[in-house]
């Protein structure tokens, strides 16, 4: 399986898989499993029927990088747009977006520009912007920019990777300045100097930091962002859910987080349960790095989309 892992990771870097693939029919028919759709409204009613059923949501438009300004101030613009377009439909979505799409590969403080407008939109409708987190070339300017853009009193984010060594440093860093963080295992094939190479470890590391974050020190107010754990992983749910019960969390002080279209029968336990949940919503017509990601995470999935399509 890590073979075939690393070879969907580096077909997700294929540029001439990825334009046959995000044109065509077929590639959209594969994408639906995992993508809400192409455009804001299709984003928006998955976002609505989410909430139907008593979960919250975050929207992301996928579009990885803005490689000239003019890209990344579309992007902002964008981004902006649809915290209007969810405030005016009442709905319960905040914001994900990646720094990329904001110019990061440009210029770091155009990105913190960028980001500052997009939060400062988010705040006046009492929302907020939860800053992706990219590849370990991306996470220290990535923190940087969250925290100079936290402490204007602005709305926004961050996330840790529990796959990195130094997520440990960093979610005590940003508690510090009381930031949230959304803890994840981590998306990006990384080396073995920067990140535990055993998914053992990784899970390990997952839980050590997920108690932490349960911890009545580690639990952050009520707000348009929370400390969340974000996992589709069994064991690490029934874990943390045990943690907090013994520490006598309350559901709204944290949120449980899934992937749209990813084990929508935990979702529905962790409501069960009493738990908030928010589902993470893409849409967009850049849609092929982030279904790879996916495909990667479970090969398995590659099999179980051919036989859809086969039998279609
Ligand atoms: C809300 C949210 C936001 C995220 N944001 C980021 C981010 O900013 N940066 C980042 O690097 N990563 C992000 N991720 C991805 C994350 O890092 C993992 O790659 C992803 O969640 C898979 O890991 P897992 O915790 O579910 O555990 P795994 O050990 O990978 O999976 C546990 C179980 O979950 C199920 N599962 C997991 N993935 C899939 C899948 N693709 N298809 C079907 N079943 C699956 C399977 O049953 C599997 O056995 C995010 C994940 C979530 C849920």
């Amino acid at each position: 399986m890590p073979v075939l892992k690393s070879l969907l990771m580096s077909l997700s870097r294929n540029a001439r898989l990825r334009r046959v693939l995000e044109t065509s029919r077929l590639g959209r028919r594969l994408s639906s499993r995992f993508v809400a759709g192409t455009r804001l409204d299709e984003a928006l009613a998955a976002v609505a029927a989410c909430n139907g059923q008593g979960m919250r949501a975050t929207r992301d438009h996928l579009g990885e990088t803005g490689d000239s300004r003019q890209q990344a101030e579309a992007a902002a613009a964008a981004a902006a747009a649809s915290l209007n377009a969810i405030a005016e439909r009442g709905l319960q979505c905040n914001l994900s977006l990646k720094l990329t799409q904001l110019g990061l590969d440009l210029s770091e403080d155009l990105a913190a520009s960028l980001l500052l407008q997009v939060a400062s939109v988010a705040s006046r409708h009492s929302n907020g912007v939860r800053v992706d987190m990219e590849s370990s070339a991306y996470t220290e300017a990535t923190l940087r920019i969250v925290e100079r853009v936290h402490a204007m009193s602005l709305p926004v984010g961050a996330v840790l990777q529990a796959s990195l060594y130094r997520s440990a440093a960093d979610r005590q860093r940003l508690r510090e300045q009381g930031i949230t963080v959304r803890l994840v295992k981590g998306a990006y094939l990384e080396p073995a100097s920067l990140a535990w190479p055993r998914k053992e470890d990784v899970d390990a590391s997952f839980d050590q930091l997920a108690e932490q974050m349960l911890r009545p020190d580690g639990c952050l107010p009520d707000g348009p962002l929370r400390n969340a754990l974000a996992t589709h992983d069994r064991e690490r749910l029934m874990r943390a859910q045990r943690f907090a019960a013994s520490m006598g969390v309350r559901p709204q002080q944290f949120e449980f987080q899934m992937l749209y279209g990813i084990r929508r029968d935990l979702q529905r336990d962790l409501l069960k349960a009493g738990w908030q949940v928010r589902i993470y919503i893409p849409y967009g017509t850049e849609w092929f790095p982030y279904f790879m990601r996916r495909l990667a995470e479970r090969p398995a999935n590659l099999v179980f989309l051919l036989r859809n399509v086969l039998a279609a």
